[in-house]
């Protein structure tokens, strides 16, 4: 395995901005295909850039965040944070003892990473369930913690969930507080799964992201019980993790210009993306607003095509990721993620750069990938060359 650790994925993670800087000092950011997911966009107006100072921009644009907010997810109050790792943390140094127990409930593992660490960070014990059979709440359990959509947007059932509040709830320890990570979910589940808000089904707390399918910077945006943001917003000033004013301004301004339609026009195209890929490689499925392909997928295909390589499918899928990033300017997650997110090789048709690139493009892009990745995979000097340029 070429990448094992946080580290690693540190120095994978710099390579990656490395050829996104060569291709912004070459051509510009048009020749770059943001395919991620997650927008990172800042639809500022021109009267917000006067009112971005530290203690005037919280007070013209908290006001709003809070209005947008709670038409967004419900909720009594919200909370702006600078990641939704940022609100977790919060959440988990707010409401959670050392020795107590945050049980997470999630559609399909593995979890997001920010919630066993946080966990870890105070001490606290950590309990994961993927299935409803095996699910328990432990009699010190402080915390319990859904995820409405994985990283990977698989996305949990609304009978699931409903269960799972009810079992915290009617604790016979006394009522658990439920923080709902619904990072993509708080838009996937409600607009492509028709299910209701997080805070409708009961939830005591929701954070999404919002640079996850709407057009706003990465940030955390949680709803909640007044009583429990107060707590809450107590420790996120206390460790520096609230958003601060200009990216509370970008929040405000793509939650004003949120439009599900993009969503759902993004379902169409992601159909027929699938049909064409289908034609190159097996190994591609749909997600909710595009297509992935796991790790193990990619190497079933290189083996397929008789190509020996002593690569992890895990570095098969970053070197497919830094491969389309180098040479066509396709940005993926596997390439630019933070350490620990996920490995798949995922194209989201619901991002904006997705719009500018034709679907036989993309199928060509590839395709073209793909044949590098077939040339590169068996030798480890030339994978690591590409994987940690400097
Ligand atoms: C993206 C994501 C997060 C973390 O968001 P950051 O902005 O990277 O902190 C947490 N949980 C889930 C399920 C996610 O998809």
């Amino acid at each position: 395995m070429l990448i094992k650790t946080n580290l690693d994925e540190v120095k994978k993670r710099e390579t990656a901005l490395f050829f996104i800087n060569e291709h912004i000092q070459k051509n510009g950011r048009r020749d770059l295909y943001d395919l991620t997911g997650l927008s990172g966009a800042y639809l500022l107006k021109k009267e917000d850039f006067e009112v971005l100072e530290t203690y005037v921009g919280p007070a013209v644009f908290e006001k709003m965040l809070d209005e947008y907010g709670k038409t967004h997810l419900g909720g009594e109050k919200i909370l702006g944070f600078n990641r939704t790792s940022a609100g977790i943390l919060a959440t988990i140094l707010a409401l959670v003892k050392k020795d107590s127990t945050v049980v997470h409930y999630l559609p399909e593992l593995p979890s997001h990473p920010s919630i066993p660490r946080s966990t870890r960070l105070v001490g606290g014990h950590y309990l994961e369930f993927d299935n409803l059979k095996d699910f328990i709440l432990p009699e010190n359990t402080s915390l319990v913690v859904i995820t409405g959509s994985t990283m990977d947007h698989k996305v949990i059932s609304e009978e699931e969930f409903k269960q799972i509040i009810k079992k915290a709830h009617s604790h016979p320890g006394g009522k658990i507080p439920v923080l709902v990570d619904d990072a993509s979910g708080a838009r996937l589940r409600t607009i492509v799964f028709n299910q209701p808000s997080a805070m409708d089904l009961g939830a005591d707390l929701v954070v999404t992201s919002t640079d996850k399918l709407m057009d706003g910077p990465r940030g955390g945006l949680m709803a909640g019980k007044s009583s429990l943001i107060d707590e809450i917003k107590s420790k996120a000033h206390q460790f520096g993790l609230e958003a601060q004013a200009p990216l509370v301004a970008g929040m405000v301004r793509a939650l004003e210009q949120f439009d599900p339609e993009n969503i759902l026009n993004s379902l169409d195209k992601k159909k027929k993306l699938k049909k064409l890929l289908n034609q190159e490689f097996e190994g591609f499925n749909e997600t909710p607003t595009g297509v992935m392909i796991l790790p193990r997928d990619i190497a079933l295909e290189l083996e397929k095509r008789n190509i020996d390589t002593l690569l992890s499918p895990d570095d098969l899928s970053f070197l497919w990721a830094m491969i389309l990033l180098k040479e066509y300017g396709v940005i993926t997650i596997p390439a630019v993620g933070m350490p620990g997110a996920s490995p798949t090789l995922r194209l989201d048709m619901a991002s904006f750069d997705g719009k500018k690139l034709e679907l036989n493009e993309i199928k060509n892009i590839l395709k073209g990938s793909f044949k590098k990745l077939e040339i590169i995979a068996p030798h480890i000097d030339k994978s690591k060359d590409i994987l940690f340029k400097k």
